[in-house]
Formats: structure tokens, sequence, C-alpha cells
């Protein structure tokens, strides 16, 4: 699968698997660390995840997968890439590293690829950063990174990284519904080399049964999820994290980090879903 070269270092696949909902009920357990599994040996490296999802059930679900993966030997450590995500409310100086070690509990892991800041909250910047290069001197983590980080919270952020190492990747919403952060953000983080990962990509599922979508997907023998993950994918930068637990979406989802559009479905898709003409403020969900 292609990747996307980080700023800190190393690299990153282009489209993962998101896991929010996940862990959040007991009885969708199994099948839950059935479809992780089952992602692994389809090829997926890239995971994305956080202590919030499921407060830590979503962590629970995957670090199990990763251990049956792991000692099944689906997959090697060194080739998985996983994210997680700190609440704003733990980001302080003292409740990031012992929210970061909730985490790699959960996770069964020595070290998280790729850790967040969920999105903005009350701890001041300064101390979330120094938490994150602190985890990263540790070893506890890889990178450090941020989401839900608009253009002006990204120049906040930039004076306070000084000499340690610096914000990875931002994760922030964008789909063909969405496509805000294409106007000013995305160009700030390219000319950067940061990627941007987009989360919902096909919507929370909505685009996949858009009719006009559909119809355009039909024409380029593709279904409508794929066709609005392949458009994401096709911008310089980004990389995608759509959720699935079905089987057949898991499946669908990953060939389309192989599919390429030609230059009238762009245009079509433009039209049908116009890009930003002005910088509005950034969308979350
Ligand atoms: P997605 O856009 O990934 O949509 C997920 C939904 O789409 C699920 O219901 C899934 O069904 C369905 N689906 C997946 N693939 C297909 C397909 N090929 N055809 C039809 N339906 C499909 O939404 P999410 O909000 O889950 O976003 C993805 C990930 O991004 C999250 O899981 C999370 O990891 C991350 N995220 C991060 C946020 C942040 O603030 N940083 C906020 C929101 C999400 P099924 O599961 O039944 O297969």
């Amino acid at each position: 699968m292609r990747t996307l070269s980080l700023p800190a270092g190393g690299e990153m696949p282009v489209l993962g698997l998101g896991t929010w909902r996940m862990g959040e009920a007991a009885g969708r357990r199994a099948a839950e660390v059935a479809a992780v599994r089952e992602a692994i040996a389809m090829g997926y490296r890239l995971i994305d995840t956080a202590e919030m999802y499921g407060e830590g059930g979503a962590e629970t679900v995957l670090g199990q997968a990763l251990a049956e993966a792991l000692r099944a030997g689906d997959v090697r450590r060194e080739a998985l890439f996983i994210v997680s995500k700190v609440y704003p409310h733990n980001a302080s100086r003292r409740g990031t590293p012992e929210a970061c070690e909730r985490s790699l509990k959960r996770l069964g892991l020595d070290t998280i690829d790729l850790y967040l800041l969920h999105w903005r909250g009350s701890h001041p910047l300064r101390e979330t950063v120094d938490a994150m290069q602190a985890l990263v001197a540790k070893g506890r983590i890889a990178r450090w990174g941020v989401s839900n980080f608009d253009i002006d919270d990204m120049q906040e952020l930039v004076p306070l990284i000084g000499s340690g190492p610096g914000c990875a990747a931002n994760q922030v919403y964008l789909s063909l519904a969405e496509r805000g952060p294409e106007f000013s953000l995305l160009p700030w983080l390219r000319e950067r080399g940061m990627p941007l990962m987009a989360y919902s990509p096909i919507d929370q599922g909505a685009l996949a049964s858009d009719d006009a979508l559909q119809a355009l997907a039909a024409q380029l023998g593709m279904s409508a999820a794929q066709l609005a993950l392949t458009v994401v994918l096709a911008r310089p930068g980004v990389a995608a994290i759509p959720k699935a637990v079905r089987s057949a979406h898991l499946q669908e989802n990953l060939a389309a980090a192989d599919l390429k559009l030609d230059a009238a479905t762009l245009a079509e898709l433009d039209r049908l879903h116009p890009p930003p003409r002005r910088k509005a403020p950034l969308a979350m969900i």
C-alpha cells in the first residue's frame, strides 16, 4: 500500500481502520475482535483508536485482536502503525503520561506509534506538547500529533515545539460531504510535510447510500463507499481511516487504496459536492 512520509520520521499507510463505536457493548465484542483480526489478515496495518471510544473498550478490543494476530504470526509488530488519542481533559503535564500508560496496558503494547491530542481542551497546549515530547523521549510513543486542530490552533502549536520532536499529523473530519479542510488547512499541512488523517471519510456510512454517488460509482465498477474513499485519497498528503466491522466493507475499503479516478469523474464529484470557496471553521463530529 502507498504510504505517507511523516515529518518526525517513518511512514504511515494511506488507508487504515477506524474503531469508533467498537468496545461499547459486551455482546458485540467477539465480532469486533474478529473484524480487527480479519482486517489485519487482509493487510490493514494502520489502526486508529482512542481512550474515548467505549471508554477504553475499543482499545481493549484492539488489544485482544493484536495479541491474537501477533501470537498467530499474522503480522509483525514493526509492520503495524497503531494510533491512539488522549482526552483533552487528561492532556495535562501529569495526566497525559498517565492516560498513555492506561492506553498501552489496554492495547497490550510497549509503544503507541502515533499519539494524538483528541481535540483542544482547557489544559495549556504548552503542557500537552511537553508531555508528548517526554513520552517520545521515554519511548512510550514513537511520535505525537493532534486532532481537530484548525489553522489557528496549528499556528499556536508550532512555536511550542522548540527543538523537540514535532507534530507528526493532524486528524480532522474530511469527506466528500465535508470538504472544508481542503480550502486552507490541507495546503498549510502539505507545505510542512504533515499528513492530514481524514476521519469519517464515508460520512459515518451516509455516503455509501447516497443515490448520486451510487450511480456514478456503478458506471466506474466500484461502490459508492469506494468512490468516497478514493476521492479523499486522491488529495496529496491525505490518509483515511474508515471504520468497518462487516467483512465486505473491510475488503471494499482496503481495495479503494489502489483505485484511481480520471479527471472527468473528479469534475463530476466537484459538481455534486463543490469544494469550499472560503475559509469556514473546522467541522467536527
Ligand atoms: P466512517 O465514515 O468511517 O463510516 C463508518 C460507517 O460506515 C460504519 O457504519 C460502517 O459499517 C460503514 N461502512 C464502512 N465501510 C463501508 C462500505 N464499504 N460500504 C458501506 N458502509 C460502510 O465513520 P467514522 O465516524 O467511524 O470515522 C472513521 C474513524 O475515524 C472512526 O472509527 C475513528 O477511528 C476516527 N474518528 C476520529 C474522530 C476524531 O475526533 N479524531 C472523530 C470521528 C471519527 P460497519 O461498521 O457495519 O461495517
